[in-house]
């Protein structure tokens, strides 16, 4: 690569960034001997360890060369590529992450950086053979170790423990041999099999509106960048459709990555993709194991691995050849990472793309409105299915105005639900009841004075889980055992729950259709994908006839005879004052609609709401989306809120309050008051406590035109935090407690 010279051979020092929490990288002196270009792994010494890191361009400069320390060994891998480095780079700028930070998620497997796992084997001495004559004199043969050389005649290497057992003696047995020079070893690095895709099998004819939209991407595929959107209602095929892009950059030559929601990964998505292109995709989600980890994070980066799938952090992954990336779901909350570097997978996903020159699919049925915004503005292609593929209608959509249902206490289905599932159960189909909020109570208080349980490093109530018979935080993870008299009055046994979660709609359930097979589906039900794997094989098989569940339920699951969809209280996601309730329950509620009849039976959703009215549930009933998404556009317009306006929050938060609110208070006053930009607070965030730890929000609201991260270096970065204080940055924040 042409950087090499520049970099090394004139002026020997280059610097080079350590996937640790620092801003920049530093400089090292390059060894005569030694050959580095951009990208190149290498160890470098910090401190007292050895560390490594990537060589990152030129000296930094400002260090006298002569108390630079040196280079280390190489790594033996391919450089990190530039367009990667580049990406790295962007990411931190956006985010206002260190640069180290974010070049740690790209290198998150350290073990795959050291040096393949070497196997010993071991093989006959040359000259060596069965025969008495080839051994040396005064050599005692015994039975043992003629049948260790009779094995290894004629075959590969192998190692002592398998030679040992079709021997039938010990591991010292052919170690012995190797003492006496009969044998020898060699050393063989670990090998890695990558599953190979084949993008030319036979797929499915495509329907005429798939032909259009594959076409369409067909024609842009070798231009470089672009961003389309494959906009489709559930099961009208858009999955098929991107399976066409990806045969055809496969064909290219080229690497896809396709980004799901975590809990999408499941068998049965993942079979789809082996069906498609013949073997499984490589996979990246947080239930790998490590030699899995290292192979796939090799394979990407040495270009071994063409098709990879994966959570969010497959983004992150050192591409060698990327020419593809697919978003599916793209309106998923979960490409959001709310920690450490907090960046969306999404949005960064289009920036990789225009960082490489290659196209950027994202796929959705309800897409983002930052998304719409894109296409009203033509910056995004557009690529519409709209309808089902085949025969499968669209569920048929009613409201339950609550208001009007007189229900009796401690029960959350209404008549017209109770007798809808009684027929979808006498005709042998499934239900599926959506209610999102785990547990089994929200609320716990006791009766005699009032006193709630609360979680004591959060401000948070405990929610109780009869599953695992606790009470439990969802902020910290923080559980207790229900004690017997309350805390505050010492009363006995004075508990009383409020309002359900799914465990105690459960109860319910079961009360009314005592003969159904009930099941929950909860981030607590299914806390690994195999879990979720599982539970759909389950229903797949209709071992189950009525999944109860919360949003984990809504992503991407094909279950052919579910044909009813009851939502139990529509209208949970809207209170609270965030900024996308509206939108996100419309989407929530659609994909959870979209469960219904997708083969060939019809499929109804119910769903109970006290707002009938509410601008989400007309939108939902008329199927009207478009008409929904500009009326939430204009609202946003017109408060200049994201995608017209852009947010940042500024968490502070730290053990001591003292020191948290002098910091807040001091980003507070030396907020810059410039045009275009407005800073709110600071306050207390809504969950003020966290882990023990305060927390004091401010948000900052700008123009779309202002070059926000600058500010935000020269004014929140001149400040230095003490005692465990933390200031953490979100730019285009999506939770706001
Ligand atoms: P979406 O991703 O839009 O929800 P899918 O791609 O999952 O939709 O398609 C829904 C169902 O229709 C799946 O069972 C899929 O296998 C089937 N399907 C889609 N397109 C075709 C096609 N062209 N030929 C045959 N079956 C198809
Ligand atoms: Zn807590």
């Amino acid at each position: 690569m042409g950087s090499t010279l520049s970099i090394s051979s004139r002026h020997r020092v280059v610097s080079v960034l350590l996937p640790l929490p620092l801003s920049s990288p530093y400089d090292y002196l390059v060894p005569h001997e030694v050959n580095v270009e951009r990208g190149s792994f290498v160890q470098v010494p910090l401190g007292r360890r050895n560390v490594t890191g990537v060589v990152w361009g030129a000296s930094q400069g400002g260090i006298d060369p002569e108390r630079l320390r040196e280079i280390g060994n190489l790594a033996d891998l391919p450089p990190m590529p530039i367009d990667t480095l580049e990406f790295i780079d962007w990411v931190s700028k956006y985010t206002l992450s260190k640069l180290g930070s974010v070049l740690r998620m790209a290198m998150s497997v350290p073990s795959a950086l050291a040096s393949p796992k070497a196997v010993q084997v071991y093989k006959l001495s040359s000259g060596i053979n069965g025969k008495c004559e080839s051994l040396p004199v005064g050599f005692r043969l015994t039975n043992e170790r003629k049948r260790v050389i009779q094995i290894l005649e004629g075959s590969n290497p192998r190692r002592a423990f398998d030679i040992a057992n079709a021997a039938g003696t010990s591991v010292s047995v052919v170690r012995g041999l190797a003492n006496a020079k009969i044998l020898e070893t060699v050393t063989l690095t670990e090998e890695r099999v990558v599953p190979n895709p084949d993008p030319d099998l036979e797929r499915p004819v495509l329907n005429e509106a798939q032909a259009a939209a594959a076409q369409s991407i067909m024609e842009v595929l070798d231009q470089g960048y672009s961003v389309s959107l494959i906009d489709g209602v559930t099961g009208s095929g858009k999955t098929e459709v991107y399976f066409e892009a990806i045969a055809a950059t496969l064909r290219l030559g080229r690497q896809v990555a396709v980004l799901l929601p975590e809990i999408a990964l499941t068998t049965t998505w993942l079979e789809r993709f082996e069906a498609s292109f013949g073997s499984p995709p490589v996979t990246w989600h947080s239930n790998l194991s490590l030699s899995e980890r290292r192979r796939n994070w090799l394979s990407a980066l040495d270009g071994k691995a063409k098709l990879v799938v994966g959570a969010r952090s497959a983004l992150m992954l050192p591409y060698k050849n990327l020419g593809l990336i697919v978003i599916d779901e793209e309106h998923d909350l979960s490409f959001k990472q709310e920690e450490s570097v907090i960046y969306n997978a999404r949005d960064m996903a289009i920036v990789r793309g225009r960082i490489g020159g290659f196209p950027v699919l994202l796929s959705s049925a309800t897409p983002s409105l930052e998304t719409m915004d894109n296409v009203w503005r033509n910056r995004y292609r557009h690529l519409s299915l709209p309808t089902r593929f085949s025969d499968a209608k669209l569920p048929d959509i009613s409201l339950i105005n609550m208001r009007k249902e007189k229900l009796a206490k401690q029960s959350w289905l209404s008549n017209s639900l109770v007798n809808h599932a009684n027929e979808t159960l006498k005709a042998g189909e499934q239900i599926m009841l959506f209610l999102n909020r785990r547990g089994y109570a929200p609320l716990t208080l006791c009766r005699a004075c009032g006193h709630r349980l609360a979680c004591p490093q959060c401000t948070a109530w405990l929610v109780e889980h009869r599953l695992h018979d606790r009470l439990q935080c969802h902020h910290c993870g923080y559980f207790t055992r229900l004690a017997k008299n309350c805390p505050t009055c010492q009363a006995d046994d004075p508990f009383v729950v409020c309002g359900p979660g799914v465990e105690r709609l459960a109860e319910e359930v079961e009360r009314k259709f005592p003969d159904a097979l009930v099941e929950i589906m909860s981030s607590d039900s299914v806390q690994k994908v195999v879990d979720a794997q599982l539970l759909v094989g389950r229903m797949e098989s209709r071992e189950i006839d009525i999944l109860i569940g919360t949003q984990i339920m809504a992503k991407g699951f094909h279950f052919p005879m579910l044909t009813l969809v009851g939502v139990i209280d529509a209208d949970l996601g809207l209170t609270g004052g965030d900024l996308r309730a509206a939108e996100r329950t419309y989407q929530l509620l659609h994909q959870v609609a979209g469960r219904a009849g997708r083969a060939t039976r019809a499929g109804r959703v119910l769903i109970q709401t006290y707002q009938p009215q509410h601008p989400v549930m007309a939108a939902l009933l008329r199927g009207d989306r478009d008409c929904f998404m500009k009326m939430e556009a204009e609202e946003r317009r017109q408060y200049s809120m994201p995608p017209y306006g852009r947010l940042v929050g500024i968490i502070v938060s730290g053990p001591n309050l003292d020191a948290v609110e002098k910091i807040s208070n001091f980003l507070g006053k030396t907020a810059p008051r410039t045009e275009n930009f407005y800073v709110l607070g600071p306050a207390p965030a809504p969950v003020a406590v966290i882990r023990g730890r305060h927390r004091r929000r401010l948000l900052v609201r700008a123009k779309k035109d202002i070059h926000i991260q600058e500010i935000l270096r020269r004014w929140v970065s001149a400040i230095k935090t003490e005692k465990g204080t933390r200031i953490s940055i979100d730019i285009d924040p999506y939770t706001f407690m």
